[in-house]
């Protein structure tokens, strides 16, 4: 395994928060970090040695990054699959493009997790509005309808319930194909932040609770509050899908726990997540660290937690407009992203609690241990 020297630039695609907290974690081992971005002033470029600025899918512009970097990975993963391919030619691409197509892709990516025996909710592939009948036939309604392309944050799906109007729901949604997914009645979201190294060695953290808000992430609480045969399991499955893909890099995987401990899993990024910030502040390597390090082929470090976490997102120009109180605050670790405007369901920084180990507070409290920012949570 021949580990990137000290002073090597990675290239990462995309210029979001990802991005910062991958290069701020890539400065401190030693690295620098050269950005490709479709925007001018981005949160990324903001802390990174260089940046080239122009379309993902631009042949020049992306030969003219492939030039300036030694290794390169994403915090975006939408670039086109001729781009990749056109990148994973001239530099060696981690995670590898064969895995950001899968997870481009929901209908691809469900069929590769049932095909490791893993579970998911029910599901079927929406090509015509026929399938759609058909596919509400066989799962019931409610049920959740989905582009299998592009989709994030809540947005290019709809809730279907009984005796809606399937033809509009079908017009609605753009790109096609779709997918159908049963309804999930879920007791809790988790996620599973895992790390696997070029040598085939991984590292999961522990299992993190999330909850939305307007389908945006709200907070994130590590651990999870689920029985330990759960958080195994998720962790396992977690490994399972990073070894079967022979992944490289950082991979989330997104679950929902059913009533009865049962786990079925949601979707995957084949990046650092949202719902991994906490690590930043409760352990001593955090997923971003372990993202490079990965990628720049170093030694993976155990993925260990020393203190419990409550992360919340700061969304939004009200959330945003909280900063100065969030400041005067103890025990807030507050995050700014540096993005130049708070446009409303914009990620603009998150806040971090850390607690000892073990006493992660009820939701009562934990509104209470967010200060200015408890009565949003
Ligand atoms: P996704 O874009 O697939 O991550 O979905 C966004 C959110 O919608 C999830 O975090 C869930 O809260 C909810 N959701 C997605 N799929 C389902 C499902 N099959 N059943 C219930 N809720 C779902």
């Amino acid at each position: 395994m021949t580990a990137l020297a000290p002073n090597a630039t990675i290239g990462i695609v995309g210029g979001g928060q990802l991005g910062r907290m991958s290069a701020l974690a890539a400065a401190r081992l030693g690295y620098r970090c050269h950005i490709l971005t479709d925007e001018p002033d981005s949160p990324a470029a903001q802390v990174a040695a260089g940046a080239t600025i122009g379309s993902y899918d631009d042949a020049e512009v992306l030969r003219a990054f492939a030039a300036r970097v030694d290794v390169v990975t994403f915090e975006f993963e939408n670039v086109s699959a001729v781009g990749l391919d056109l990148l994973a030619s001239l530099r060696p691409v981690r995670p590898a493009p064969a895995v950001l197509r899968l997870s481009q892709d929901r209908a691809a990516e469900k069929t590769f997790v049932n095909a490791a025996g893993i579970a998911t909710a029910p599901w079927r592939l929406v090509e015509t509005l026929d399938d759609l009948r058909e596919a509400a036939a066989a799962l019931g309604l409610p049920a959740i309808l989905k582009t299998t392309r592009l989709g994030y944050d809540g947005k290019g799906q709809l809730r279907l319930d009984p005796g809606c109007d399937l033809p509009a729901a079908f017009a609605e949604l753009a790109p096609k194909p779709l997918i159908l997914e049963g309804f999930v009645d879920f007791a809790r979201e988790v996620s599973v932040v895992v790390a696997r190294g070029l040598d085939g060695t991984s590292a999961a953290f522990d299992v993190a609770e999330n909850r939305h808000r307007h389908h945006i992430l709200d907070l994130t609480l590590a651990p999870a509050r689920i029985p330990a045969e759960t958080a195994a399991q998720a962790r396992k499955i977690a490994e399972t899908i990073a070894q079967a893909i022979d992944f490289v890099g950082l991979l989330a995987v997104e679950m929902f726990i059913g009533a009865r401990g049962d786990v079925l899993v949601n979707e995957i990024a084949p990046r650092p997540h949202n719902s991994g910030h906490w690590t930043i502040d409760a352990c001593p390597a955090s997923q971003f660290e372990l993202h490079i390090r990965a990628v720049a082929g170093l030694p993976l470090p155990p993925a260990t937690r020393h203190s419990d976490a409550v992360m919340k997102n700061l969304v939004g120009p009200a959330e945003t407009a909280l900063w100065p109180a969030i400041l005067a605050t103890p025990g807030l670790i507050p995050h700014l992203y540096g993005k130049a405007e708070a446009r409303p369901g914009r990620k603009m920084g998150h806040v971090t609690r850390l607690f000892p180990r073990g006493s992660l507070p009820g939701d009562f409290a934990i509104r209470d241990a967010l200060g200015p920012l408890g009565s949003a949570a």
